[in-house]
């Protein structure tokens, strides 16, 4: 008897002719995450796949939490591979393996069976019935219930019979690479990396650019920003982070724009940058932390004049209607929140007015712009000189 890891992924099944690719993709992307835990392979069978290490006990409490958060994974089941496939063989180790997980609470299970083997003596009924009977004389603390289980046992009769239990959901979506390319303009903040991974459960391949003043920020909030980087490969398999070196555009906005105003300019210079590094590597949209509100640059007539600074690609921002709890949720399940909190200032902190102006008008703003004579060359300049790392 081999534990293993069933792997089960949602909306792939829409993707025609790319499904191929895509799930080699996922596959990657979860053969990567567990590596570090021991020798494993993902096997893809039938819609789906199963994880399987050289020893027969499974790493389930290090692996499951590195498999259940990657995009397109819906729901894993834990369970067991047996060689010999007798119906003795089957429903002593069926009990042995529900025992292990249901022994505490009494519960409602049913069993369904599947059997690709045509040449197996018994039908799937058959099977159910000998292996539900089984269970339910063995557990005490068992009921059937085939209309509305607890506990579904599936038991699956292939070259091997495979025989599992336990679910546990995973965040679904689309796998990475599915919806095409994104930019995300990814502060040290709670919010970008959370907008981020967001973008990336529902299908688009992630890269981020992180705009860096230095001396005003530091060194190791640049750090931070690569920690948060690494950290969301973990859901979207690599990472490309432009660091964009700032200084000199946001000191010229200082010297240049009225100081309740500076926030706007600075966030629609930073958008202007990063549309030219997306027009220029085919990233079809930006991606931004903001939620309505949540600052002064964040109410509507603030996104409204920031927005306009991009003109040919759409910015998404996937946390608009979120909390700034429910923003924090999700960043403490996907490890990114104790990365951002480190006390490090971010560049939008330095040059920060007294009191922002919350309703600017776009109009104003663009005038004003316009006669920012040095503005595009210096983001220019910037652009050229972003450093890129690979993660
Ligand atoms: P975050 O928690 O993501 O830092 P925030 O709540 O601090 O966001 P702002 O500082 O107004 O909000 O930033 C809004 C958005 O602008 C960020 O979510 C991010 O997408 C982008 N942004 C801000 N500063 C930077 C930066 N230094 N580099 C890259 N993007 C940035
Ligand atoms: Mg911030």
């Amino acid at each position: 008897m081999k534990e293993v890891l069933l792997v089960k992924y949602g909306e792939i099944a829409m993707r025609g002719k790319n499904r191929r690719l895509i799930e080699n993709r996922l596959i990657k992307i979860i053969q990567k995450n567990i590596s570090s835990f021991g020798n494993y392979n993902v096997i893809k069978e039938q819609g789906r796949f199963i994880i399987e290490g050289d020893n027969d006990k499974f790493d389930y409490d290090n692996i499951i939490p590195y498999v259940i958060n990657i995009p397109g994974v819906t729901a894993v089941c834990l369970g067991i591979r047996l060689e010999d496939q007798s119906i003795e063989n089957i429903r002593k180790n069926a009990l042995e393996h529900m025992k292990m997980y249901f022994s505490k609470d009494n519960f409602t299970f049913k069993v369904e069976t599947k059997r690709s083997d045509k040449r197996y003596p018994l039908d799937s009924r058959q099977v159910s019935a000998d292996v539900g009977g089984y269970v339910l004389n063995n557990m005490k603390n068992s009921k059937v219930d085939v209309h509305n289980p607890q506990v579904v046992l599936m038991v699956e009769l292939r070259n091997n019979a495979y025989i599992y239990s336990k679910l546990i959901y995973g965040v679904g979506g689309l796998p990475v690479g599915s919806s095409g390319k994104a930019l995300l303009l990814m502060s040290g903040g709670i919010d970008s990396p959370v907008a981020g991974f967001l973008a990336a459960k529902r299908g688009t391949s992630i890269s981020a650019v992180y705009f860096d003043s230095p001396p005003y920020t530091s060194e190791r909030a640049k750090q931070k920003v690569k920690d948060i980087a690494e950290r969301l490969c973990v859901f979207t398999g690599g990472i490309k982070l432009y660091i964009v070196p700032f200084t000199d555009v946001q000191l010229y906005l200082y010297e240049n724009v009225p100081e309740e105003k500076i926030t706007i300019f600075l966030k629609r210079a930073m958008l202007k940058t990063a549309e030219k590094i997306a027009v220029e590597n085919n990233y079809s949209a930006l991606i931004t932390g903001d939620s309505i509100g949540q600052v002064a640059s964040q109410t509507l007539p603030a996104i409204n004049a920031i927005n306009s600074a991009a003109k040919e690609v759409v910015v998404l921002r996937p946390l608009l209607g979120l909390d700034k709890q429910e923003i924090v949720d999700i960043s403490k399940k996907i490890g990114t929140f104790e990365i951002s909190i480190r006390p490090y200032e971010d560049c939008c902190t330095i040059f920060v007015a007294k009191h922002p102006e919350t309703k600017p008008k776009k109009s104003i703003i663009e005038n004003i712009e316009l006669k920012l004579d040095n503005l595009d060359n210096l983001i220019l300049d910037a652009k050229n000189n972003c450093e890129i790392i690979e993660f």
